[in-house]
Formats: structure tokens, sequence, C-alpha cells
């Protein structure tokens, strides 16, 4: 009787759901959404991470761009890009301790460069480790790698440099990184872009 009774009220609450569901639905219809776009992120992890690590951690940057109105496709690198999309596509490339060491090296780049974006060849470089050392004894370092990630591809998709607040501020660390997102002027501009691909 009890089980019987669960289901009961279980199918209730999903029918009540449902009622939600296609009033928010409607609702939606008059709200003025900004027009969606979408980028195409190819990602190739060097460093290791659990599956589960990367999935949150992009979930993470795709919350990013879900709120300018930005949907990502993941993808991996050597996956074939369709026509329609080469204009959207970017590489995010996540090295492992080595790999950076040396890059960070080359460039001389300074103790506290969590990545870097490298316009012409539409690539990001995140470097894992100094995420890891950075996340350490705090939060869950997926969500500032998902923010580092959402930064250097920001780098891509954006013309300036740092900002003072935001996402696209030169430091993320784990104690600010959570509330960290676009403007709506960099959300405008990034749909703006997105939206003439011939003009990048
Ligand atoms: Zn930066």
């Amino acid at each position: 009787m009890a089980g019987r009774s669960i289901r009961k009220l279980a199918i209730r609450n999903l029918a009540a759901a449902a009622t939600v569901f296609l009033m928010l639905g409607t609702g939606s219809v008059a709200w003025a959404a900004p027009a969606a776009e979408r980028i195409v992120l190819g990602v190739i992890d060097y460093s290791g991470l659990a599956p589960s690590d990367l999935a949150r951690a992009e979930a993470e940057a795709s919350r990013v761009y879900a709120r300018i109105g930005v949907e990502v496709t993941w993808t991996g690198t050597d996956v074939p890009v369709a026509p329609e999309d080469a204009s959207r596509f970017f590489r995010v490339v996540i090295l492992s301790r080595t790999m950076a060491q040396r890059l960070i090296k080359a460039e001389q780049l300074q103790d506290n460069v969590l990545g870097r974006a490298v316009r012409p060849a539409r690539r990001a470089h995140i470097f894992m480790h100094r995420v890891g050392e950075a996340a350490r004894g705090a939060a869950d370092f997926t969500t500032l790698l998902g923010k580092v990630i959402a930064h250097e591809v920001g780098h891509l998709l954006l013309p300036g440099g740092h900002t003072e607040e935001g996402i696209m501020q030169g430091n993320l660390y784990p104690g600010n990184c959570r509330s960290l997102w676009f403007s709506e002027a960099q959300g405008a501009e990034i749909r703006s872009r997105l939206s003439r691909p011939g003009q990048a």
C-alpha cells in the first residue's frame, strides 16, 4: 500500500513539474533571451584527468557561456569539424606538467599564469598542474579549471586583454572564481562575432 501511495505521489509531482515546465516554456517566448549562438570546443587532455573531473570542468565552462547565450558543444581534437562549424571551432589543450613547464620556460611566463591563448592558432593551453596547485586545499578544482578554460577561450573570442572584473580578470583563484562571468558587453561582443563568422 505504502509503495502504491508513494508512486501516486510521484506521478502527481511529475504532472505538477510538467505543468510548471509548460508554463515556463510559454513564458520564455515573451522573454527577450539573447540570440543563441554556439561554439565547438575540441579538448585534448595530456594531464591525465579523470573523465568525471574533465566533465565537471566542461560543465562549469558551459555554464559561463550559457549565461551569455552561447551554447558549447564539446568534442575531441581529432574529430573532423563540420565545414559550417569551422569558424566556431577552437582547441583546448590541457597540458601535462612536463609540457606546461617547457612552454612556461620558453615563454618566460609568470608564476601565477594558469593558461594561455594563441589567437592565430585558435588554441588555448591550460597549465593543469598550476590549476591543481592553485586549487589545493580550497574548493573543488574542477570549478577553477572550468573557469580557466572559459577565460582562455574568452581570449580567443574577444579582442581586448584582461578586465578589472569578471571572468576576464587577470587573476583567477579558487576564492573568487565561482562568481566570475562575462559582462553583458562582453557577451554581446562574443555573440556578435559568432553571428558574422566571415569577419572573425
Ligand atoms: Zn588571461
